[in-house]
């Protein structure tokens, strides 16, 4: 049994609809996260049982959960939409660890709810098992995101451009708050929801707020580290609307998220990005226009309108030093460097290097710790010209094992588990799963899950599933 609470679904009703998830046919367990069931305080051994599969495929709702689907707006790729909301997801309430954080339990794919539109509601096992293991690997790199503690599949297929296996994820997070949810009551004039929300926000996310400012401040705080993260593990996120930023600072929406192989400051994935809005040198900029747009919701609450603007924008500015503090603390541990000074020229003369050769961003980075990183370059007298300078700068071993993964969920890999899953076979899934939550430790036996796609292999693009 779980113990749910409900605050969101105690906030006013036009946060949310009352929804309950939508049975499904057949469900079977595919994975169940036990290290985050323990970190909830959750059993495990309840969650495997008939009851807890039950829940997990949204075919019961468990005594004192109150479901709900959330409501939100978000800009679209620069495109307003005044109403999106849960289309394909409900929150099933929230769990307090025993460590007294909150958690909200949702379930994604669970069925179609009123802000369903045209979609129907589900999601099919591909990106089901995607999310899974990448927000998993983020969570073992320490990367603020939110979390899987389950992947059920329903028995039933799902029709994309054919028909493919549906599965339900069971995702965990601090909140699904979103800037979308601000933007949500900001473009209704609802000024009181706005207040209740900011509120809400504060005692939950960020209780030494004091008020819609200090609020500001913290969120932008937040992610201005979150994407400094991004950046120093080649992230894509890919679908960077206002919508699929959380005001926790998580990651959240592993849709046509991926990482680079070899490194170029424009890769792009997303089949739908075709401007490359959100490539990954643009997503500083893109994490600023987004900020901007919760700093415009929370202008009305911040008393006089021309002090609250000057406010609210110097605010969004801290971004830029605040982010520029934490790539340097993020590429200098990836360079073995705690001190600071020379990690901006140190890294972009070798990320310059690796631009023009093709080098494996991860390859690199992971290779600088035993001398193999030069191997990844064509011009190796290039890359040794650097490796001197940096040397002299005595790079600490340990910070360089730590901040530098061997492996990470690379997109081909990814794929091939996700072929396996459809036709049936699981292992290769879970191998992948123990490779990239163990993502710093080197052991022969995942040797192959570190290598770079060849040619033909190369994943070019991902979709939103
Ligand atoms: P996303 O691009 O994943 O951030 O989703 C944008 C919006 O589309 C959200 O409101 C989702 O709930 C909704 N959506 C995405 N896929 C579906 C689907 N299969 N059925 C219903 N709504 C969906
Ligand atoms: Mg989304
Ligand atoms: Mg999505």
């Amino acid at each position: 049994m779980i113990k749910f609470d409900n605050s969101y679904a105690r906030l006013p009703e036009n946060f949310y609809a009352r929804t309950k998830p939508t049975p499904v046919e057949a469900p079977d367990l595919l994975a169940l996260n036990d290290g985050l069931a323990a970190r909830l305080g959750l059993d495990a051994g309840w969650l495997r049982s008939p009851d807890g599969l039950q829940m997990l495929a949204g075919n019961a709702v468990p005594d004192g959960a109150d479901p709900i689907a959330q409501a939100y707006a978000g800009h679209q790729f620069g495109g307003f939409v005044p109403q999106l909301g849960d289309g394909r997801a409900v929150l099933l309430g929230e769990v307090v660890a025993p460590d007294g954080a909150r958690f909200d339990i949702q379930l994604k794919g669970s069925g179609k709810t009123p802000f369903s539109r045209r979609g129907d509601g589900r999601a099919w096992m591909g990106p089901v098992l995607r999310e899974y293991l990448v927000s998993e690997f983020m969570n073992a790199m320490a990367v603020p995101t939110t979390r899987a503690l389950a992947a059920v599949a329903t028995g039933e297929t799902v029709w994309r451009d054919h028909g493919l296996p549906g599965a339900v994820l069971t995702r965990v997070a601090s909140s699904h708050i979103r800037v979308g949810t601000f933007q949500f009551f900001a473009v209704r004039d609802k000024v009181d929801a706005l207040a209740e929300l900011t509120d809400h926000v504060i005692s939950r996310h960020y209780p030494a707020a004091n008020g819609p400012l200090s609020l500001l401040d913290h969120v932008v705080a937040r992610q201005a580290e979150t994407i400094a993260h991004w950046m120093a593990l080649g992230f894509v996120h890919g679908v960077m609307n206002t919508d699929n930023m959380a005001v926790s600072g998580e990651t959240i929406d592993y849709g046509p998220c991926a990482f680079m192989d070899a490194y170029h400051p424009n890769t792009v994935f997303s089949s739908i990005d075709a401007h490359g809005r959100y490539a990954w040198a643009q997503q500083p900029q893109i994490a600023v226009w987004n900020l901007a747009q919760l700093a415009t919701c929370l202008i009305p609450l911040m008393g006089e309108q021309d002090a609250a603007i000057e406010a609210a924008t110097k605010s969004v500015h801290v971004f830029a030093p605040l982010y520029q503090g934490a790539w340097l603390r993020r590429f200098g541990e990836k360079l073995g460097l705690s001190d600071t000074t020379d990690v901006q020229a140190l890294t972009e003369e070798l990320l310059t290097l690796m631009a023009r050769q093709n080098a494996d961003f991860t390859r690199v980075f992971a290779g600088l710790a035993d001398g193999s990183a030069r191997d990844e370059f064509i011009d190796r007298d290039a890359f040794d010209a650097w490796a001197v300078t940096w040397q002299k700068h005595n790079p600490d071993p340990e910070l360089l094992a730590h901040a530098n993964p061997v492996r990470i969920p690379r997109n081909h890999r990814v794929e091939e588990i996700i072929a396996s899953a459809v036709a049936g076979d699981l292992a290769p899934f879970r191998r992948l799963f123990e490779a990239v939550t163990h993502p710093r430790e080197k052991r022969a036996e995942w040797d192959d899950l570190a290598v770079p796609p060849r040619p033909e292999e190369v994943v070019r693009q991902t979709f939103c599933g």
